[in-house]
């Protein structure tokens, strides 16, 4: 089962949240019909949304994050909702580019440069707060390590790693690391000399080894605490019938009217899960009065 822990490490100086991911990425694998290089993309983009997503309060707050390069996949959205409930979608699911030389798959070359990160965290108040930065190379780890630089004003180490071929999701997983106000140049060094060593997430997760135990060989702390009472990610939707109604109010009277004078319904199909919702003449008779 897919997890989420934060924890702490040298005594509260840094904090660590790290994810397994592999069953909401195959959701998402299987939900959109990805092949191996879009399955990496929006799983790194899930794995990223539920470590920040982690940060929600209550249910009233929501992270929409979207990244946007030059590449062919096109547009890759996330919408992250408390609980660690998510969801997302890429604009071309069914773009399939060759291995890099190292043998990785070629993310950065599907999401390309020459574009943006944009986080919106909606509180529940009028106002959204928005953070956007460009992207830097569309491998997306490195993206978002700019991202809090740039945007939060917070330095951190993130690390997101996705395995799959043409048969599904092998692992799926990723941490963030953030350094507080308080960690002086000792810790710093200390992390810094052991990121260097520190196998990818991935392959720590296919073999079976624990958040608790990746969070430390991660810090290098053997005393980490671990913070109670995290949900468990879920890739999973939450549009309904009344959305998509409000969606076709608000394309006015006249707009409607036109369609129905070519055809008899109108058919809405949700981005994040593929569900069909269809208005028959009658259904959008109703939404005009
Ligand atoms: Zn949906």
């Amino acid at each position: 089962m897919d997890r989420l822990i934060r924890c702490l490490a040298y005594g509260g100086k840094v904090s660590v949240t790290l994810i397994s991911s592999s069953e909401l990425v195959e959701k998402a694998r299987v939900t959109h019909d990805l092949t191996p290089t879009t399955t990496a993309a929006l799983g790194r983009l899930l794995t990223i949304g539920e470590l920040i997503g982690a940060g929600l309060k209550n249910d009233k707050e929501s992270f929409t994050i979207q990244v946007k390069g030059d590449g062919p996949i096109g547009n890759c959205v996330c919408v992250v909702n408390y609980g660690l409930k998510i969801k997302g979608y890429v604009q071309n699911p069914l773009v399939e580019l060759p291995l890099k030389e190292n043998g990785k798959i070629d993310v950065g070359g599907a999401v390309g440069r020459n574009g943006f990160i944009n986080v919106i965290k909606d509180m529940g108040m009028k106002e959204p707060y928005v953070g956007v930065t460009p992207i830097v190379t569309g491998e997306i780890a490195e993206d978002f390590v700019r991202f809090f630089a740039e945007s939060e004003q917070q330095p951190s180490v993130v690390s997101l790693g996705v395995l799959v071929d043409k048969d599904g999701v092998k692992s799926s997983g990723g941490y963030l690391v953030t350094l507080m106000p308080d960690a002086d140049e000792d810790v710093i060094s200390r992390l810094e000399e052991n990121l260097n060593k520190v196998p990818p997430i991935s392959s720590m997760l296919e073999k079976n080894a624990s958040l608790e135990e990746i969070a430390e060989i991660v810090t290098g702390d053997s005393n980490i605490f671990v913070l109670e009472g995290e949900d468990v990610p879920k890739f999973v939707c939450d549009c309904n019938r009344e959305r998509f109604e409000r969606g076709l109010i608000s394309l006015g009277k006249e707009e409607l009217k036109n369609v129905l004078k070519t055809d008899n319904k109108i058919e809405t199909v949700c981005n994040f899960c593929g569900k069909k919702y269809v208005f028959n003449k009658d259904d959008i008779e109703k939404l005009m009065m």
